[in-house]
């Protein structure tokens, strides 16, 4: 699509303007992915590691009230809770995260679309930014994307040298935002871009996404989840810093005997009490089944459905995880 260039300066006044303008403004800090109040204090690295978690929490909370109650002698009032309409630019997004939109977007509008989600998203803007890191971890080429995908951007941004950034409009959404900044944008230049990208070294594919599909759908009952269960302390840590995990639960907080709200709250597969039945029964008793499950759900199943892994090859989860369970190298073992 179109592309431009905007130096160092004029996407510092850009994004003084995004926020002078109201609008949120998010960029990679050193851990977490923050909101900037102070536009210099940007810093826009191509050779960071990925933050700790993404930034899904920004369009889907750890937790939010969904509805609010009041209990009468015969009837039940119940209150909406209004999503607000900010718009929220995110900037300097890693094109793993910046995937993460495109594939979360399916389940929540499939069997029910999810106001609290659609609100939020329709309100942000990716600007996503070309990504030198890479660490035996990262495995985004194995799953569709690379360091310098634009997929799921709205904008994408490539340092060009030390002052400037090509600027690649990259969806509708995209193009309405920057014209409003189109004062601080000059004529590209796309074989310099090209050169750029090419020089990039890419993580080496580590398994054949569709090769694991056709393992996993004969594989149910292979003794290789066991393994995998010993290891696992069904801490979840994986679910909640992974930019496309969602599941979630539904609680009732009661305030007193009359009033109260309903819950939305970020829950885990790998959790004992996830699949927990009332009568006691667990069909997901033991760890190994817990993370067969979560490989399944990835790998296999919302492919079925959506047509997309379930998985942006971020590497998040295998870096935080206590036991050193790596996804990358259980998912390459998918294999006889
Ligand atoms: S794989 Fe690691 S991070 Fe995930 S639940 Fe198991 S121990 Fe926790
Ligand atoms: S499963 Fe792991 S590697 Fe894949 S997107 Fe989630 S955190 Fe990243």
């Amino acid at each position: 699509m179109e592309e431009k260039i905007i130096s160092k300066e004029d996407l510092l006044s850009l994004c003084k303007d995004v926020i002078g303008n109201g609008h949120t403004l998010i960029t990679p800090g050193k851990t977490e992915y923050t909101v900037v109040k102070d536009a210099s204090e940007i810093v826009l690295d191509t050779t960071a590691k990925p933050t700790k978690a993404s930034y899904k929490t920004f369009v889907f909370p750890k937790a939010e009230p969904v509805i609010y109650y009041k209990r009468g002698k015969n009837d039940v009032q119940l209150l909406d809770v209004d999503v607000e309409e900010k718009k929220t630019v995110i900037l300097g997004a890693k094109p793993c995260d910046a995937n993460s939109f495109n594939i979360l977007r399916h389940l929540f509008n499939w069997d029910y679309k999810d106001e609290f989600y659609n609100v939020r998203e329709k309100q942000f803007i990716v600007i996503g930014l070309i990504c030198k890191f890479s660490d035996e971890f990262c495995f985004c080429t194995s799953v569709g994307s690379s360091p310098v995908s634009d997929k799921g951007a709205d904008i994408f941004l490539v340092p060009l040298d030390e002052n400037n950034y090509s600027l690649r409009v990259v969806t509708e959404k995209g193009g309405e935002f920057i014209k409003g900044y189109e004062k601080y944008l000059k004529s590209g230049d796309e074989a310099k871009t090209k050169a750029v990208t090419d020089s990039v070294k890419l993580p080496e594919i580590a398994f054949d996404s569709k090769q694991v599909h056709e393992w996993l759908g004969t594989n149910f009952e292979n003794p290789k989840w066991d393994g995998v269960g010993d290891l696992c302390l069904s801490c979840a840590q994986c679910a909640f810093v992974c930019p496309v995990c969602h599941c979630f639960d539904i609680v009732d907080e009661d305030y007193n005997y009359s009033e109260g709200r309903r819950m939305k709250n970020w829950d885990g597969c790998q959790f004992g009490h996830f699949t927990l039945h009332a009568s006691g029964h667990n069909p997901r008793d033991i760890q190994g089944k817990r993370y067969r499950q979560r490989v399944n759900h990835k790998f296999k199943y919302y492919v079925d459905k959506f047509g997309e892994i379930l998985c942006t090859g971020c590497g998040r989860c295998s870096r935080g995880c206590a036991v050193s369970i790596d996804i990358k190298e259980i998912v390459s073992n998918c294999k006889d």
